[in-house]
């Protein structure tokens, strides 16, 4: 890559993590730009409503994801709608080169690009993508008003997903592999108690089927007696987990077997100056306060890290030149 702007930090995602990294930054007067290619908020988003993000009983993700992007800016933050393409670790300087060719430099790089919804790999997933089958209940649900939707997974986000889309389908149902739901108690309780969810236990989603009118069946395979049956459905909805989104993260970072990056109680890789948080970081527990909490140590780490880098080049200076650099 060759030499381009310089600054102290950058930031790449602007999640909840990466504009609380932001905000700290900014506070703590650290040149910062942070590179996001999508809307400010991330995965935030796309929930209907958040309900525990201290502070907000209730909120739309959305609103959340433009105060957070609100907050960050009245600081000042600089934000790039770009792609990051690569991150390549340096001695002096990391560097960060842009899909639109542009190349960055920083002291530190804090990266937060989080995590991408888990796919099912089934026939007919990937063809009808857009066409029945979703990964996002507030983006998509509108269009399944008064229709018959299948929800597949059991954690808090099918749970959370299903509840959203019960207030707008005839009728929702949730296909889960086991017998017991993953959600929180409170969720699963909701999700058990809304007349407009029927939980398919032991089941999962073998093959969707659409024709020139979009989705209409899916074929559920009951997990026990390996029987298969077709269920008629308007669309499908997956909210089977996440995957990280590591395409960043630096040959020779350590990582976990399941791809999320380890760090250190600051947040910091194997490669000083690089700081991975939230979703894409190893860590109990998925949550937006915590990938807040993460965005606020990474900057407080990357000040620290910065300021002693300034200091050791000053020292490094010519004696005529100290005076001047201080
Ligand atoms: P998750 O907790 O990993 O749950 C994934 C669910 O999908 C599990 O029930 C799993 O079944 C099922 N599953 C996985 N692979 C499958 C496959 N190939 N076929 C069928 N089913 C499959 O994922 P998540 O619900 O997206 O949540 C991710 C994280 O975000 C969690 O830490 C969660 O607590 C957090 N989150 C929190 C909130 C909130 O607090 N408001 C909201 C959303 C998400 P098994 O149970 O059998 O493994």
């Amino acid at each position: 890559m060759s030499q381009s702007e310089i600054y102290d930090l950058i930031i790449i995602g602007g999640g909840p993590g990466g504009l609380s990294a932001g905000v700290y930054a900014m506070r703590a007067a650290l040149k910062t730009v942070l590179i996001e290619m999508a809307a400010p908020g991330g995965q935030v988003n796309n929930s209907d409503s958040v309900e525990n993000w201290p502070g907000d009983e209730h909120i739309s993700g959305a609103e959340l994801a433009m105060k957070f992007s609100q907050h960050a800016q009245s600081y000042g933050l600089e934000i790039i709608y770009q792609e990051a393409a690569e991150l390549e670790p340096g001695l002096d300087y990391h560097r960060v080169k842009l899909a639109n060719g542009s190349i960055l430099q920083a002291h530190a790089v804090i990266l937060a690009t989080g995590g991408s919804p888990r796919k099912l790999h089934v026939p007919g997933e990937e063809d009808y993508y857009g066409k029945g089958v979703s990964y996002c209940a507030v983006c998509d649900g509108f269009f399944f008003r008064n229709k018959t939707v299948v929800v597949v997974g059991g954690g808090d986000t099918a749970a959370e997903e299903s509840l959203y889309l019960a207030k707008l389908a005839k009728k929702v149902y949730l296909v889960h592999r086991r017998d017991a739901l993953r959600a929180g108690a409170l969720l699963q309780q909701r999700v058990k108690t809304d007349c407009n969810i029927e939980i398919l236990w032991n089941s999962v989603a073998a093959e969707i089927k659409a024709d020139d009118g979009g989705v209409y069946a899916v074929v559920l395979k009951d997990t026990q007696t390996e029987e298969e049956r077709e269920l008629a459905t308007d669309g499908v909805f997956i909210f089977i987990g996440f995957d990280p989104n590591n395409k960043l993260v630096p040959a020779g970072t350590k990582m976990n077997a399941d791809g999320y990056v380890v760090t250190d109680d600051k947040c910091e890789t194997n490669s000083p100056g690089i700081y991975v948080i939230g979703d894409l970081r190893e860590k109990y527990g998925r949550q937006i306060v915590l990938s807040a909490a993460d965005g606020c140590t990474a900057a407080l780490a990357a000040a620290r890290f910065v300021e002693t880098r300034k200091t050791a080049e000053v020292c490094e200076l010519p004696e005529e030149l100290k005076s001047q650099a201080s």
